[in-house]
């Protein structure tokens, strides 16, 4: 039987020759949908603490946090290579200097081969480029940088409120890729205003910028969102876990086997959720995708050659 998907865990043992454990790490970024540059509302289902559910406190220095994870994951695993992660916000909204300054740490932390910085389409600018650049060769450490997409359709993103387009996400992609670092796209599988044509175009779009891996995620409402108060309204009608699994199996379907999956289905403590993974654990929510593609007899780009 074909491997169903090509799991990220995979990717990163055969790059680096062993198991690879990401530790987040929380730095003082922030967000121009937040602060008024693009918006004050941020993106519907953005919760205050920008997605970084696992991020310690911010005065805790990056050595401190990186070093307390680390210490749990040799205990556990006997890890030894590490992904330094910038989860929350968007992690290249900061001053030049402390971008140089908090990525340079990172680089040089023990057991660190590689640096993940997740960031907006519209937060690349050439000096991000340059000096992650620099790094890369100076540290030998590789860059993987995860933008979010969410969807390509642009009608979605506005009602989103992510303030840019699918346009946008191409452009940063390509200078991502130009620059010789790892791309990883999240998008959002299951969002009410996106269709399964829609699914299709971020399959085409995952394919023609050549994502290295993704992040799908099942859309849920976390607590102080303005998605809780639409849905509070009755504005939105969220998917059930059958067409969840449907679209996350035609979007596999149609990317490439060779682009790693990172992640299949959102994973959100419930204390900081109204309604997430329809009250299953992501475990279980994973588990029926895998049980469902076997019955179907689906693998990752099984529809590759018909798009
Ligand atoms: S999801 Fe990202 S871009 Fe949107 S408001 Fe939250 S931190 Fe900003």
């Amino acid at each position: 039987m074909s491997r169903l998907y090509y799991k990220y865990s995979d990717y990163l043992e055969k790059k680096y020759g062993e198991k690879v454990y990401k530790i987040p790490l929380n730095i003082p970024s922030y967000c121009p949908n937040r602060d008024g540059n693009k918006s004050l509302l941020g993106c519907i289902f953005c919760a205050p603490d920008g997605a970084g559910h696992e991020n310690m406190p911010l005065d805790i220095d990056i050595e401190s946090q990186y070093d307390t994870m680390r210490q749990l994951l040799i205990k556990k695993y006997k890890a030894q290579k590490y992904i330094a992660y910038f989860q929350s916000y968007s992690n290249t909204y900061i001053q030049n200097d402390k971008f140089i300054y908090y990525m340079k740490k990172a680089a040089q932390l023990p057991g660190c081969v590689a640096l993940a910085i997740s960031t907006r389409p519209d937060c690349i600018e050439q000096f991000h480029i340059d000096i992650l650049r620099e790094i890369k060769e100076k540290y030998r450490v590789d860059i993987v940088i995860e933008l979010g997409m969410q969807s390509s359709n642009d009608n979605t993103l506005k009602i989103l409120n992510r303030h840019h387009t699918a346009t946008d996400v191409i452009k940063a992609s390509e200078a991502v890729k130009n620059a010789g670092f790892e791309l990883c796209l999240h998008i959002i599988a299951d969002l009410p205003w996106d269709d399964k044509d829609d699914i299709l175009n971020d399959a085409r779009i995952i394919n023609s910028v050549k994502a290295d891996s993704i992040k799908v995620h099942s859309l849920y409402i976390a607590k102080q969102t303005e998605l809780e108060r639409m849905h509070q309204r009755g504005e939105v009608c969220l998917l059930s876990l059958d067409e969840y699994i449907d679209r996350v199996i035609l979007l596999l379907e149609n990317i490439d086997k060779d682009i790693a999956i990172q992640r299949l289905v959102s994973r959100v403590t419930e204390d900081k959720s109204v309604i997430c993974t329809w009250s299953r654990s992501w475990r279980k929510v994973l588990g029926l995708i895998e049980d469902e593609m076997i019955k179907r007899e689906s693998f990752q780009g099984k529809n590759i050659r018909k798009l």
